[in-house]
């Protein structure tokens, strides 16, 4: 995620797990349960000859195995009877995507691989998703599309096409095989596993700054995070949800109003002729269009900010004039600041602030009265930065060929 990984800092010990099998059979092509509304699960019940009286009470039966249980075999649902339970295993399949690998930093964070199967006549894909541990709380940063319509120069998903857009069930897949991974979910066979823990939780927050521009595949991102935030599954609190645009100016309320989570804006730059170049969509939606949108979002107060996402980047939009321009620009718009080094990729034309520009540029954002939190690098043994997730994927891959072909030779 954008928070700053320096991919020059490759760590070849950091531990890689390959092949690591899903937690229940490969997925197959029937049509899957997860990231359908409790109205289409009831369909589906329907589809199976489940009678019309029951499917409400079925499809609230599966929501609860799938997302307060994790469970993703239909054999565990004990309390539903074993011929539903064949015939549910028959139609449709709740499997995890494959984990193509995991790796561990020193520091904790984590990052997966993860392949999705092919959609019509594309090919499979994969996406990565990267968990970040912290003290008292776990940020998830999950992807929305694979690659990227927008070209922001600074940003190396953006020098990649867009592949496709990811499903609902894709989107929520990353949280729940996280959840998998890191242990997350209560043991399903214990009356505690009943229960959503109100504290303890370590995937506690979720941020979609993965790969993709979340709102140009709004229904799919709506309906995920709106299964994640069900209060009778997930339950993750959309207050711990920020989804973050670089300025898809026309469903920024419309975000606010149908999803209802926090907001996050890559802002990067406090003229229009620099934000035009650093983030092209600008052209379309210029800083002052975006800004309006961002004082009509829905619920803004102070205990409900916007985060603007400011990329440093040497000697581009890091002076002091850049740091006075940015605290008068938001004035009146509850905010946050948050600082995100840049992190260099492999011909990027880039490069990052000095440490004490950053510092300087911090002071004068803290003096204007925000607080401005300068993102402290995570797992950069592992490549888990933002921009750089496809890339670093490919040569991850490559360095495991040639270590497998070393093995094996
Ligand atoms: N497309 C959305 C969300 C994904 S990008 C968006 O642009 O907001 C998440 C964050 O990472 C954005 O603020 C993005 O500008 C930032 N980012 C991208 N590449 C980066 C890089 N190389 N270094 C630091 N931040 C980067
Ligand atoms: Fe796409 Fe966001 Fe990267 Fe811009 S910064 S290219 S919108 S992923």
């Amino acid at each position: 995620m954008a928070i700053t990984l320096d991919i020059a800092r490759d760590n070849p010990n950091a531990p890689t797990v390959t092949g690591i099998a899903a937690s229940a059979s490969p997925q197959d092509e029937k049509p899957t349960l997860i990231g359908l509304t409790r109205e289409e699960l009831a369909e589906a019940m329907a589809e199976i000859g489940v009678p019309e009286k029951q499917r409400r009470m079925r499809a609230s039966q599966l929501w609860h195995w799938l997302y307060v249980r994790g469970v993703s075999d239909f054999a565990l649902m004990t309390n539903i009877a074993k011929d539903l339970r064949a015939k549910l295993d028959e139609a449709f399949t709740i499997a995890r995507p494959e984990i193509v690998s995991e790796q561990i930093s020193v520091d904790g964070t984590r990052k997966w691989l993860f392949r999705f199967p092919a959609r019509g006549a594309g090919r499979p894909v994969e996406v990565e998703t990267v968990y970040i541990p912290e003290e008292g709380r776990g940020t998830l940063c999950i992807s929305s599309q694979v690659g990227c319509t927008l070209t922001c120069t600074f940003c190396h998903t953006g020098t990649q096409k867009l592949v496709r857009n990811l499903t609902a069930e894709e989107i929520l897949s990353q949280i729940l095989i996280a959840r998998d991974r890191l242990g997350d979910f209560p043991d399903a066979s214990t009356p505690q596993g009943a229960i959503v823990p109100s504290e303890g939780r370590l995937v506690s927050n979720i941020v979609m700054m993965g790969m993709g521009e979340p709102l140009y595949n709004f229904d799919n991102v709506k309906k995920a995070l709106l299964i994640a935030s069900d209060g009778e599954g997930l339950s993750l609190s959309k207050r711990r949800i920020t989804l973050s645009t670089s300025g898809v100016v026309p469903e920024i309320v419309r975000a606010g109003e149908e999803i209802g989570c926090m907001l996050a804006i890559s802002l990067h730059a406090v003229r229009d002729d620099l934000r035009d170049v650093l983030v092209p969509i600008n052209k379309k939606w210029p800083i002052k269009d975006l800004l309006n949108a961002c004082r009509a979002y829905p619920g803004l107060s102070n205990a409900k900010r916007i985060t603007f996402e400011y990329v440093m980047l040497k000697g581009v939009n890091d002076s002091n004039q850049d740091a006075l321009d940015l605290v008068r620009l938001l004035k009146g718009i509850p905010a946050k600041i948050n600082l995100i080094p840049f992190n260099p990729w492999p011909g990027s034309e880039y490069e990052c602030s000095d440490w004490e520009r950053i510092e300087e540029f911090a002071d004068i954002v803290n003096r204007a009265g925000y607080a401005s939190p300068i993102r402290t690098p995570r797992g950069r043994d592992i490549f888990a930065a933002c921009g750089q997730l496809k890339s670093a994927s490919e040569r991850m891959r490559k360095k495991d060929r040639e270590a497998a072909a070393g093995a094996g030779a």
